[in-house]
This record gives C-alpha cells, sequence and structure tokens, in this order.
C-alpha cells in the first residue's frame, strides 16, 4: 500500500541533468550549497505557514538544517524540519522543469563545457546538481501538514526516470540522500564538507549543523552549529564581506554568477525596514515573461513572508533581486494588503531611489560596467520614464541610445552628452525611431540631418515609442522625432540655406506638383509640402507632431487593435 509508480522524467529534464553533470563538474562542491539553499527556503516557508495556519502546522521549537555523512555507506544526508511537500508537489518540483524558456535555453547549448557550465548557472539547476556528486539520490519528505505516514520518498539515478511512493516519517521536513559516485570521496571527509558550509552558506540564518566528532575523528550524537546562523543583511555593513554579500545573493537570486553590484540600507526614522538589493550580472531567461519567478523576498521581523513581492518594486526594476525586510508591516500581510499600503508605498519609493542612486554611480564612475547593465536591461529600464514619473527626470539620466556619431549601434550615449555637445542653436535633441537599427541608420530623415553634422540618437528598441511617449525632454530641452511635425532647425543651417538658396527655390521649382501628388493621394495624407528635410531621397512621410510612429500603428494593427 505504498503507491509505488515509476516515472519517466521530461524530456527536458533528462537532457538537462546529462549536460549539467559534464558542466558543472569541475564546480560540483556547489551542489551543497543548492542543497541547503532549498533547505532555507523550506524552514522560511515553514515559519510563514506555522503563521499563516497555526491550527494545522506548527513550528518546532527551532528550525536547522542538518548535515550527516557515512563513509562506508558513501552517503551525504541534507535534513531539514521546513515545510516538506506533499506527493505532487515532489512530481512538480522535482520532475518538471516549470520554467518557461526551457527549450529554447537546452538549444543553446553547445557542448563547450565552459560555455554551457555559465549558461547552465544562469538558467539555474537548484536541486539537480546534486547528480554531479551523487549515482543515486532519495528524498524523503513529509509536508508539515501531513501526517507521519503520509511521507513521501522519491528516488532516481538521474537517468531516466524516479520512482515514488508514500512512506512514513517521525518529524515534518525533508532529508536528501545522495549516494557518492566513486570519485567523489573528497566529500565524505568532515572538513571538506564544513569547509564548503562556511564558503557559500555562513549566510544562511538558520543553524547548519554536524555531528561533533570524537577524538577518534568519528561522528557522535551531538551537534555542533557550523555556520554564523544570522540573516546577513541584519548585520552592520561593515561587517559583512563581499564574497558573503555574493553567497547571499545566489541563495536570493537562485543564480549561479555572482552579481554586478549591491546596495545595502538599513533605513530608519517614521519606518524602519532594510533592504538589500543586487543588480545580477545577466538578464534571467525569463525577464520577458509574466509568470517569472524570484524578484525580491519580503520579510516583517526576519521572518520569511513571500518571494517576489511584486509590488515591493515598479516593473521597469524587475531584474533586481534581493531582500526587503520591514519592521512595521504586520506579519499577516498578503499580497492583497501590499496592493494598496501607504507603508509599502513608503518602502517602494525608499527603495527605488536607492536603486536608481547604485545605477548612477554605476553609470558615473564605472562606466564600462554600466555598459553591461544597460546591455542586460536598458530596455527594461525605458520602461522607467512611462511607468515612473516622479523620478522620470532621474530614469533620463541612465538612458542610453545608438547614435549617427558612431558607427555601430551600440547604445552607450547619454542624454547628457548628446546635450553637451549640441551646437548653438539647436533647440531639441533629435531622435529617429524604427523598427531595426538600420532602419533607424538610413532612415530619409536624416538626410538634412547628415548634410549639417547634427547628431540624431537612433532608436529602434519595440520600447522606445512608448518612452518617448513619456519623455518629451531632457534638462530643459525637447525631445523631437526627426519624422514628425515641424523640425525647426533653421537656426542651426538657416544661414548656410539662405546663402545657397537651395531650398528657398525649391517650393517654386515644384510648381503644383504637391498638389497633384495630394491629389493622387486623396484620403490618405494630410498634405503634401516642399520640404528641406530631404537631400537626396525625392519623398518621405512625415507625421502630424502627436501621431504614433508608423510601424507601432503597423503592429497595432496586426494586433487587430
Ligand atoms: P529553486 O530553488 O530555484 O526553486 P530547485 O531545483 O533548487 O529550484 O528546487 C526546486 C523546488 O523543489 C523548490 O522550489 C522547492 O519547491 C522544492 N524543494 C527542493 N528542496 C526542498 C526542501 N528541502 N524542502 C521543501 N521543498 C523543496
Ligand atoms: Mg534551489
Amino acid at each position: 500500500e505504498t503507491q509505488r509508480e515509476e516515472r519517466r522524467f521530461e524530456t527536458e529534464v533528462s537532457q538537462l541533468l546529462h549536460l549539467m553533470i559534464h558542466a558543472l563538474y569541475s564546480n560540483r562542491e556547489i551542489f551543497l550549497r543548492e542543497l541547503i539553499s532549498n533547505a532555507a527556503d523550506a524552514c522560511d516557508k515553514l515559519r510563514f505557514e506555522a503563521l499563516a495556519h497555526p491550527d494545522t502546522i506548527t513550528q518546532p521549537a527551532e528550525l536547522h538544517i542538518d548535515l550527516r555523512f557515512d563513509k562506508d555507506q558513501r552517503e551525504i544526508r541534507v535534513i531539514d524540519n521546513g515545510i516538506g511537500m506533499s506527493r505532487d508537489e515532489v512530481v512538480a518540483n522535482i520532475g518538471t522543469i516549470a520554467r518557461s524558456g526551457t527549450k529554447e535555453f537546452l538549444s543553446q547549448l553547445t557542448g563547450d563545457q565552459q560555455k554551457d557550465a555559465l549558461l547552465i548557472g544562469q538558467f539555474g539547476v537548484g536541486f539537480y546538481s546534486s547528480f554531479t556528486v551523487a549515482d543515486r539520490v532519495t528524498v524523503e519528505t513529509r509536508r508539515a501538514d501531513a501526517p507521519e505516514d503520509g511521507a513521501v520518498r522519491w528516488q532516481s539515478d538521474g537517468t531516466g526516470s524516479y520512482t515514488i511512493e508514500t512512506c512514513s516519517r517521525p518529524v515534518p521536513g525533508t532529508e536528501v540522500i545522495l549516494h557518492l559516485k566513486e570519485d567523489a570521496d573528497e566529500f565524505l571527509e568532515a572538513y571538506r564538507l564544513r569547509h564548503i558550509i562556511t564558503r557559500y552558506s555562513d549566510h544562511v540564518a538558520f543553524p547548519i549543523r554536524m555531528p561533533k566528532l570524537d577524538d577518534d575523528g568519528k561522528p557522535t550524537d551531538e551537534w555542533e552549529t557550523v555556520n554564523r546562523a544570522s540573516a546577513l543583511w541584519t548585520r552592520a555593513k561593515s561587517d559583512i564581506t563581499d564574497d558573503e554579500y555574493r553567497e547571499f545573493y545566489k541563495h536570493v537570486a537562485h543564480d549561479f554568477e555572482d552579481p554586478t553590484a549591491w546596495v545595502h540600507s538599513h533605513v530608519e526614522g517614521k519606518q524602519q525596514y532594510t533592504t538589500l538589493f543586487y543588480i545580477p550580472k545577466r538578464a534571467p531567461f525569463d525577464l520577458w515573461d509574466r509568470d517569472r519567478r524570484h524578484g525580491v523576498k519580503l520579510y516583517v521581523k526576519r521572518v520569511f513572508i513571500m518571494d517576489d513581492a511584486e509590488k515591493m518594486l515598479p516593473n521597469y526594476l524587475r531584474f533586481v533581486r534581493g531582500v526587503v525586510d520591514s519592521s512595521d508591516l504586520p506579519l499577516n500581510v498578503s499580497r492583497e494588503i501590499l496592493q494598496n499600503n501607504r507603508l509599502v508605498d513608503g518602502i517602494r519609493s525608499g527603495s527605488v531611489k536607492k536603486i536608481l542612486g547604485l545605477l548612477e554611480s554605476i553609470a558615473e564612475n564605472e562606466p564600462e560596467q554600466y555598459a553591461e547593465i544597460w546591455a542586460n536591461f536598458g530596455r527594461v529600464l525605458k520602461e522607467g520614464p512611462g511607468e515612473d514619473y516622479a523620478n522620470r527626470e532621474q530614469i533620463a539620466k541612465l538612458l542610453r541610445f545608438a547614435s549617427t556619431r558612431n558607427d555601430d549601434d551600440t547604445q552607450n550615449v547619454s542624454l547628457a552628452e548628446y546635450k553637451a555637445r549640441m551646437p548653438e542653436g539647436q533647440k531639441a535633441i533629435y531622435v529617429v525611431t524604427a523598427d531595426s537599427p538600420a532602419a533607424a541608420r538610413n532612415s530619409p530623415h536624416l538626410e538634412i540631418f547628415r548634410k549639417h553634422g547634427i547628431e540624431v540618437l537612433l532608436l529602434s528598441d519595440r520600447v522606445d515609442e512608448w518612452l518617448l511617449s513619456h519623455l518629451d525632454g531632457f534638462d530643459g530641452t525637447p525631445i523631437k522625432s526627426v519624422s514628425k511635425g515641424d523640425l525647426d532647425l533653421d537656426d542651426v543651417t538657416g544661414e548656410q540655406d539662405a546663402k545657397s538658396g537651395d531650398d528657398a527655390a525649391t517650393a517654386d521649382d515644384l510648381g503644383d506638383l504637391p498638389e497633384r501628388i495630394a491629389k493622387a493621394l486623396g484620403e490618405r495624407v494630410e498634405s503634401v509640402r516642399a520640404s528641406k528635410r530631404l537631400v537626396e531621397s525625392p519623398a518621405c512621410i512625415v507625421l502630424g507632431e502627436h501621431e504614433m510612429a508608423l510601424y507601432l500603428q503597423e503592429l497595432l494593427k496586426q494586433a487587430g487593435q
């Protein structure tokens, strides 16, 4: 009556496991970090659920993570007394990869160990990294609200399938048992395991315990805490090393790579809260996915409340990872309460300031690093002026664009730089929008600007029209699209034109041609005019000052709007 079944892994899981074992080989000690990270998450969740459902879930006297090993059996066990999993949760969480972009991700793997290791790290493999050291993994788990005989045993050798059956466990929580491969002896040494824990998991807020050793080096029944076991963000900044910040990031962000930068603040005043925010090195695979997981974790008085507390930061900062810990919010705070809460609004605007400040100082002091941040997250930041009107000036300083002044399409010109280079008499910051960098660069609207050596910013990201509709100026100078309305270039170009007289003559030379064209085009155009815009092309389409860009109109039409 154990309801034993054998199931095959999803194809993606099998593929991933196979590739991962090779790619992560040289760095396989991180399996322990991943298992401890999961155990810590499970302890966090238990504490929260015990608060939310006190009648079905009781919190044990102490939450902890225990590590045992047995040389003769060649086994390592990671045991937590956290939330545990039901049978359905086991199947959903460790037999599948419930993430969008999995297929795309797998198709990018090349077989080159170093490149793949980076990609796999970026994708995040968590629990599966166990199979880099183990030839058999067993998970025994009992959900905190399940009876003693309602536990589940999951087992697999990491090739094609796993078994799952009902079992019995005296206390709730999860035990992961790794049967080590022949070449993984090094992980059966106490000092090695301790070393890995201090290196990667010292910041974990729960005690990580190992058995005390007797004089012969044999494990006893007594436990000894190996890590520091205090929540990292609560500590004073001066007391935290960069390495500790980095390892903590990997835990909160479920990332394998170091972060690019972070900002840690203890705020006191009307409200008391602590924030620790990180900028990841790379965009996650699900940055554009509405159902993405893992944003900012919310704690109240050090008690974990929720993952991905999306109300804590605006959408355009959704690439930021980290922790918010409030001393003022109630412990029973729900997503609904977060929607409309003055305390949350206060924390949120304080947090935005910190993050924008961090980005600004990187942009100023470490332009190369900022270029990387921009390449990864620029398109997301461009949503900012539309979403966060109050901070649009500050966000505008962070924007970078491609420019006619450069030969390539790298977005590296700031509005401030552009403005500083403007020749006397130029009244606006000129931009051209198109649906590709090449189309922007080759726009006929640029001819007059090229002729007079006036720089134009080239905008070709989808979000750019949206950006322009919310950012009509920078530092007192209007931003104008070269394809809209009147250009008002006379003060920059006027003198030269008057001398040569070309443009003045244009309208006369054309005779009644504009009228005839207008007649031929009928309803499709508002008017046909002689223009100074063009140098080589015979004609171009100009939009009204407030009209939507052509390609955007086209997009909306395609979408049936
Ligand atoms: P991630 O931690 O990024 O979600 P993992 O592969 O590390 O990915 O873990 C997958 C899921 O399995 C977790 O999200 C969690 O739901 C579940 N899980 C893993 N280990 C435990 C554990 N010790 N206790 C409870 N649930 C766990
Ligand atoms: Mg994990």
